[in-house]
């Protein structure tokens, strides 16, 4: 006497309302079905068969009546419940086996197992009995393509029974089999059937139906008949079969999804690469990019800072105005024994630079000149390489003395002559070289420092300016003075002669901040373009991503029909894409190292590797993944998998 039968349908109806009229398919069915019985359900094609086997396996839910699985109305139960049933409770055989062509009889038959979160050595090694038992002892590691039709659907039976399969559904099993596999598919389910399991084959075959202890007719959509076959007993005894190891289907497992991923990545190794490439160059780009941002932001920082840290420099103009356009002519001769007697300054030159043309022989020279004082060397820390530079008495007398830039030396002086003792020409006027400066490199606008020659102030005013007035005054602070009180008493010197504040103090703290802000300026307008190449290349990954779930809804199909629930389909396809631009990334980052790396031996510039830019980029590409395979993953996870079987 059983009071719960395994399955009840009441009254039981199902409308196709999709596309055009609705269509009734089923009507009117009622059905029990007790644990341990084999039950045949009979039909011609188009009855109805395949969709009320749809319902009996949870794939489809009635339209109308009452389906209890164990006196549980599936009506109650949610996505994850249904799909915990399909996986455990029920094993789909189907016509045309429905395997995974990318995997061996072992990992297909394995998949059911995955769902239920079986570590991999214990569901493969299950799964290896299964099919050693049902003959394929020799076909473990063979693919779809390299067995019989009578052999797939064995591999596919294996699959059924992997979680146990305690109800197995067989929808026209033997459909697509040649007599001989048809027989030897028939026979391994009446030995599931002796062994207790309940079995239930959908056929339109009287022959094969008649394996079955109990006949239910259907026709149009409506049970005409059902009745116990000579000799059968209606239901067997009933037994849970296997003892099935407990399942943990709430662990994501990760291994396994990456595997899945990998596997279907390196399907199509051509179409990944592709994919990646966005990615890839997106992150080499930002690796590239921000080095060579910082290279040069360093360079110029130490530029900077080699010209002098203890410096001030009063320049025309009043403060905050740029390129002032009036003259003016306030920094005179005058001012310099003031500005020198101020607190803490240790040395004051002026300073005026004009380019000019300089002649020596027959060769002329653009150079720029500039007027300056005897301490120009001390204030700029700037030695003389060979000779003097010239001193306080030649600016006193007008001297026609001049140090010349290394760069000047070589080029006036290219075949080894000495340039001291030289007579040349600055504009028309003759100039004895007394000196040759080290050299100082560029500024950091790239202007040569060393294209320059020096002359005492007064004598360039006279002879070559024609004014006695200064472009600018620099100011070297004695050390460990306070530079801020230095700059006060400056400007209260200078408001007191100048009556006006005709001139503005700058410090050398002042000129790397500016240099700075505009290097980083610079620095992220290079991390944004490197960012939207990156963004252009998750829509790489979005796109393909897409076209892989249509491609491949028939395997979600599959996978959903032997227990898959959405959030593993969703996780899957997930995990496809974050390992997409993971890979993609962590190959940007090489490629990004390597660019930068060639970057700086080919074009001589200075990159700096930082950690920062590195680990942003790639934790981009890693976000990109999520947020970019979030879409065709969500698509891939809300197929109905009655639909998506239904794909070709
Ligand atoms: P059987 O398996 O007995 O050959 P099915 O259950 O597959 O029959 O189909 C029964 C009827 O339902 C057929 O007329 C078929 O065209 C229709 N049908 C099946 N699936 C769908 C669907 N997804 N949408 C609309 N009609 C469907
Ligand atoms: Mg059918």
């Amino acid at each position: 006497m059983r009071t719960q039968p395994l399955l009840e349908l009441v009254a039981v109806g199902r409308t196709y309302t999709s596309g055009g009229a609705p269509l009734t398919v089923l009507t009117d069915v009622g059905l029990v079905i007790q644990a341990g019985e084999f039950v045949a359900i009979m039909g011609a094609s188009g009855s109805g068969k395949s969709t009320l086997m749809n319902i009996i396996g949870c794939l489809d839910k009635p339209s109308n009546g009452t389906y209890r699985i164990r006196g549980v109305d599936v009506a109650s139960l949610n996505g994850d419940a249904l799909a915990a049933l399909r996986r455990d409770t029920f094993g789909f055989i189907f016509q045309r086996y429905n395997l995974m062509s990318d995997l061996s009889a072992v990992e297909n038959a394995e998949i059911p197992a995955v769902y239920r979160g079986i570590a991999k050595a214990k569901r493969a090694a299950h799964a290896g009995d299964l099919l050693r038992e049902l003959g394929l002892g020799d076909r473990l590691q063979h693919h779809p393509s390299q067995l019989s039709g009578g052999q797939q659907q064995r591999v596919s039976i294996a699959r059924a029974l992997m979680n146990g399969g305690a109800v197995i559904l067989a929808d026209e099993p033997t459909g697509a089999l040649d007599s001989q596999g048809g027989k030897e598919v028939m026979g391994i389910l009446e030995t599931l059937h002796s062994q207790g399991r309940t079995i239930i084959l959908v056929t339109h075959d009287s022959d094969i139906a008649a394996h079955a202890r109990r006949i239910v007719r259907i026709k149009d959509g409506r049970i005409t008949s059902d009745e116990l076959q000579p000799g059968g007993d209606g239901g067997g005894q009933a037994q849970p079969g296997r003892v099935v190891p407990d399942a943990r289907p709430g662990v994501a497992v990760l291994g396994e999804a990456l595997m899945m991923a990998l596997r279907s990545l390196l399907h199509n190794p051509l179409r990944t690469a592709l994919t990646m490439l966005g990615i890839i160059i997106g992150v080499a780009s930002v690796v590239a990019l921000m080095a060579i941002g910082n290279g040069a932001k360093q360079e110029v920082l130490e530029r900077i800072q080699a010209m002098g840290t203890d410096l001030l420099t009063i320049e025309r103009g009043p403060p905050n105005v740029r390129a002032s356009g009036q003259v003016v002519t306030s920094f005179l001769p005058e001012d310099l024994p003031s500005i020198a007697g101020v607190p803490g300054v240790e040395a004051v030159i002026p300073e005026t630079e004009l380019s000019s043309l300089l002649r020596f022989g027959e060769q002329d020279l653009t150079i720029t000149a500039v007027g300056t004082g005897e301490a120009f060397p001390g204030v700029h820390d700037w030695p003389v390489e060979s000779g003097v530079f010239f001193s306080a008495e030649h600016v006193k007398r007008y001297a026609q003395v001049v140090a010349i830039g290394k760069t000047v030396a070589r080029n006036l002086f290219p075949g080894g002559t000495d340039p001291l003792g030289q007579y040349v020409l600055i504009g028309s006027a003759p100039f004895l070289v007394i000196g040759v400066m080290a050299s100082k490199g560029s500024t950091p606008r790239g202007d040569d420092l060393d294209n320059s020659v020096w002359l005492p102030y007064t004598t360039a005013g006279a002879r070559i300016f024609g004014q006695r007035f200064f472009k600018h005054i620099v100011v070297r602070v004695k050390a460990g003075a306070d530079m801020s009180a230095v700059q006060a008493g400056l400007h209260t010197l200078l408001m007191t002669r100048h009556r006006k504040e005709d001139f503005n103090i700058r410090n050398m703290a002042d000129t790397i901040a500016t240099a700075n802000e505009t290097q980083n300026t610079l620095t992220y307008l290079l991390a944004a373009i490197a960012v939207i190449s990156l963004v252009v290349g998750g829509i790489g990954v979005m796109n393909i991503m897409l076209v892989s779930v249509t491609e491949r809804t028939r395997e979600i199909g599959i996978r959903m029909a032997i227990g898959a629930r959405s959030f593993d389909v969703m996780f899957q396809f997930l995990t496809e894409a974050v390992m997409v631009c993971f890979i993609g990334g962590l190959a940007g980052v090489l490629v990004g190292i390597g660019g930068g790396l060639s970057t700086s031996a080919i074009a001589g510039w200075r990159v700096i590797f930082t950690v920062a830019p590195i680990a942003i980029a790639f934790g981009c590409a890693f976000l990109t993944g999520i947020i970019f395979g979030y879409l065709p993953a969500r698509k891939a996870a809300r197929l109905d998998p009655i639909e998506a079987l239904a794909r070709e």
